[in-house]
């Protein structure tokens, strides 16, 4: 996820994890885990060095990812914060931006990461789909306009077939709304979702992606839930 900003070295007969100085607090410790998680799957795998500096196939990258969730927000730890909260927020087996953001600022660590541990990892919602949404800046031009890009999706079933990214289409408009706006917006939604319309509640909320650097404009992000 965020391995790009970070990354394993050795110096000196020690291993070292690097870190862009630009990255803000949470998504420094996100990247700090995924590295120890290179580390564990090697010693794992008993193959002798952690390859400084080499990152693995896709599907590693998505282990580091999982152990660092793992190590950064444990599941009895987060099952009894939603416990001690959720009551008071949202139904049992529900989930909501509001809750997941707020989450996520808790442990400090990325909004992403905790979408993924509760919709994903824990499957504490089964009905909801989580996404997120962010400007692509590499478009930053009048004929192809900075438009919200889905940037990642998690659902409690990865055996389910996952919409396509353009089959998702639809949602944009009410993340480009979140996006724009200050408050949570709810809607429901025809969307095709495997071959078949199927009716959502969608749930959408903008947050802090990325602090503004040197100049580098703050970047926002839309946490959009859909809930069958
Ligand atoms: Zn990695």
């Amino acid at each position: 996820m965020l391995d790009r900003e970070a990354r394993l070295i050795s110096e000196g007969g020690r291993l070292v994890i690097e870190l862009s100085s630009t990255l803000p607090g949470d998504q420094r410790r996100f990247s700090v885990a995924h590295e120890l998680g290179h580390l564990i799957i090697t010693a794992r795998s008993g193959s002798g060095s952690a390859s400084p500096g080499v990152h693995m196939a896709a599907s590693t990258e998505r282990l580091c990812d999982r152990l660092a969730r793992e190590l950064l927000a444990p599941e009895p730890a987060i099952r009894g914060y939603l416990k001690a909260r959720r009551a008071a927020m949202v139904p049992v087996n529900q989930v909501s931006c509001s809750m997941i953001v707020q989450a996520a600022s808790d442990f400090d660590i990325p909004v992403e990461a905790m979408a993924a541990r509760i919709v994903h990892d824990l499957a504490i919602a089964p009905r909801t789909m989580a996404s997120l949404w962010r400007r692509n800046s590499e478009c930053d031009n009048p004929v192809f306009p900075r438009v919200l890009h889905l940037a990642s999706i998690w659902h409690p079933r990865p055996d389910l077939a996952l919409a396509t990214r353009d089959s998702l289409k639809p949602v944009a408009s009410v993340a480009s709304e979140a996006f724009r706006g200050r408050s949570v917006l709810r809607a429901e939604r025809d969307l095709l979702i495997a071959g078949a319309v199927q009716r959502f509640q969608v749930e959408a909320t903008r947050f802090h992606w990325f602090p503004a650097f040197a100049g580098v404009p703050a970047e926002r992000a839309v946490l959009a839930l859909l809930t069958r």
